[in-house]
Order: structure tokens, then sequence, then C-alpha cells
């Protein structure tokens, strides 16, 4: 593994007093000192996961009915069944609006969950009033034993209109705490590959029933190339951190040409904007993450074989998928990469192990999946753990507390 190999540490108060030999630790003993042999096994840093819906997720686990993306009838009505045989006579079972007591019910099932997985920071990607609220409470309560960042929505499909820009910033200063960190918003600039909604440069192919001499990209984006510009230079002048939801190529490609903007207009804040999902980017594209101080956020837990493949190939083609999640390609044009999962959206659950393997192998753990998608783009394990640990944190800014061995943190 990289860095240096330590044999034992020292913690006091919940943080790192010392890190070293067995005989330097051994000094820091005391007589209420507890000892904890490990036996020689590897101690490393928490995970950090960089867009994650907690809430959302936790909630769709504790009321709502989940069956995956392959059930069919009979599964869907026994799940069904199921749910409504734990609530009251005549209740219904919802799927949002989540009520204040059901998000402090999910807070509590998220952090278990994401704690006993190895998660000790995370982002939320899609931050309304309601989850800022429902996380503060839990932060206040002194629950949330996780560092997290926030990415306060400006524009979603899932809204009408924009967040005006003085709203933003009142929810950025009023759920600020020492643990949630708020100088963090969000965009979305297209949707999914599977409906045709996901903006890339190529037509989809024709056989999918799709008019591809008519092909062109700019209908797909949520937001056109100017008001895209225009957004993340006032959101870049006003302090937030932008993260942008950029599936297709195209997508990925008029995010980074509003970065370009805002850098240009103002010179570079050091404010290092998110791509999101990162699924196709173009090569030509790929050196101008670091050009730009940009991050690749990328995710979903889409790079290797799993239910939403044979969606990809039939609308993209063998070929095309084949060349989704372009890791190393990224790695190796010198970008910042960070992992993701983006669960619940487009991941069963979040946990980020099985991400690694894919990241190793770019095959299905479980196996139930054959194949292998864009074998040319798996890391070794010394590539892919920095993607979790340090990276992930500085794009939240909590790296000063966690994400390496260090005293102090
Ligand atoms: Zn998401």
């Amino acid at each position: 593994m990289a860095g240096t190999a330590a044999t034992a540490l020292a913690v006091h108060g919940g943080r790192l007093i010392a890190v070293g030999s067995d005989d330097h630790i051994a000094q820091h003993a005391g007589p209420l000192t507890i000892a904890h042999d490990l036996r020689g096994q590897a101690v490393m840093p928490g995970l950090i996961e960089s867009h994650a819906h907690a809430l959302w997720g936790a909630c769709r686990d504790l009321f709502d009915v989940y069956v995956g993306y392959e059930a069919t009838l009979e599964q869907l009505l026994e799940a069904a069944a199921a749910r409504a045989a734990k609530l009251a006579p005549g209740a219904f079972i919802l799927g949002g609006p989540w009520r204040p007591d059901m998000l402090a019910q999910a807070v509590k099932y998220f952090i278990e969950s994401f704690n006993w997985m190895g998660i000790t920071g995370f982002k939320e990607p899609m931050a309304f009033e309601e989850d800022l609220a429902a996380y503060k409470a839990a932060d206040a309560a002194g629950l949330l034993t996780l560092h997290m960042a926030a990415h306060i929505v400006r524009f979603s499909p899932y809204g009408t209109a924009p967040v005006p820009y003085p709203q933003m910033e009142r929810l950025a200063k009023t759920y600020r705490s020492t643990n949630i960190r708020t100088g963090f918003a969000k965009l979305f600039l297209d949707r999914v590959a599977p409906s045709f909604t996901a903006s890339f440069i190529a037509p989809y192919l024709a056989s999918a029933g799709y008019d591809a001499g008519a092909h062109d990209p700019a209908t797909t984006l949520l937001l056109d190339a100017k008001t895209m510009a225009d957004t993340m230079t006032e959101l870049d002048r006003r302090g937030f951190v932008v993260k942008t939801h950029a599936v297709g190529d195209f997508a990925v490609r008029t995010t980074l040409d509003a970065i370009a903007a805002a850098r240009a207009r103002d010179g570079n804040s050091g404010l290092r904007h998110e791509v999101s999902h990162c699924a196709f980017v173009d090569p030509a594209d790929q050196p101008r993450f670091t050009q730009l101080g940009a991050v690749a956020e990328m995710s979903p837990k889409l790079w290797f074989p799993n239910p939403a493949t044979a969606g990809q190939i039939r609308v993209l083609g063998a070929a095309r998928t084949q060349t989704c999640h372009a890791f190393r390609s990224m790695l190796e044009s010198g970008a910042e990469v960070t992992y993701s999962s983006d669960w619940p959206a487009a991941a069963p659950d979040a946990n980020p192990w099985t991400g690694l393997t894919g990241m190793l192998s770019r095959q299905n753990h479980s196996g139930s999946f054959p194949g292998v998608l864009g074998a040319d783009q798996a890391l070794t394990l010394d590539q892919a753990l920095p993607l979790f640990t340090l990276a992930g944190a500085q794009s939240g800014r909590m790296e000063a507390q966690t994400a390496t061995l260090k005293v102090g943190k």
C-alpha cells in the first residue's frame, strides 16, 4: 500500500496522538490505556463517499417498497404486502414526502449503516431545506458520527424553478456547523442514457428506435450552454463549489466549458468544481479536468456489468458502452478523481467495498452479471484507495480531519 508503514497508533479523545513503531507508541500508554492487539492486521483511514443521497436512501429502505431493478410483478406485490403488514390498518405506504419524524429515524439508520461499512465522511449531493434541517438536528444531538458536506440544490429536474441565490446563501449560513460543510451547490445538466436523455456528442443507435439523423446533443441539456456558464460563474463568485450531474460526454464537455467560462471571467477562484458521474468523457476533454482544477466524481456503481448494462448497450452499442467510466485514462490525464455510489439513485446499496472490487476487476462482484466492462480501465489497489480517502476528503473539505492516519486527525 502507498504511504509509510507504521505498526502502532495511539488515540486520545477521538484523535490520533501518535503514529509509529510499537516501542514509540508504548511510551504513550498510561494506567488507564486500553490496548488492542490487531495481530498484524492492516488499519486504514475511513472511506469517504462523495455522492450518496443518504436520507433518500434511508427513507427508501425504511418506509418505501424497493425491489431492485429486475423484480417481477409477483415480487413487487409480495414486497408491498410485507411493507403493508408493518403498518397500522388503513395507513398508506409512503414514497415521500417524508415527515420530520421519518427523516430523524432515517438519519440514525444511515449513520449506523455507513459507519458499519467503514465510511467516515460523505457528501449529500442534493440538499433541500428539509434535508439540511434533519442533518443539523442530528448533529446538534451529537448523533452525526460522520464528516459531511451538503450540496445545496440550485437547479434540478425535481424542482420547478432555480432556487434563488440569496436563498441558497441563507441555507448555507443557517445549516452550517463544524461538521456540516455547506459551501457546495448542485446542478443537473442531463439525465440518463437508456431513456435517450443523457447528452452525447454522437447519436444514439438508430436501431434502438432513435432518429439519429436529427441528433442534436444540445436538445438534451437541461440548461443551455450560456445559462450553464452564467450559473457556474455566479455560484463561483458567491463561493460555492458546484457539483453538476453530467452523464453523457456532451454534458461533461458543456460543464467543463462552463467552468472554463467562470475561470476566464474571474480567474481561478481555487474552488474545485465537480463533474458528477462522468460516465462517458470524450478523450479530448479528459486533460481539461486538471487544466481547469475540476474534479471527476465517478459514479454510479456502473463500471462493471449490472442490471442497467443491457439498457446501455441497447441504446449506445457494445463498443461505446465499453468506454464507460474511464478511471485509468482519467487518472493518467492527471485528473483528481473521487469515488461515489450515487445510492439510492443508481445503486441498490451504498457498500463501498463492492464498488472498490468493481473498480479493480471491472466485473460484477456477485457473478450474477457476467463479462467485463472496459477491462483496460481497471485500477490497481494503490491507485484506487486514494479515490475513497484523500481525494474524497479534499472534495468535501474534510482532509484536515480525516482520510489519512496522521496525528491530530
Ligand atoms: Zn445522485
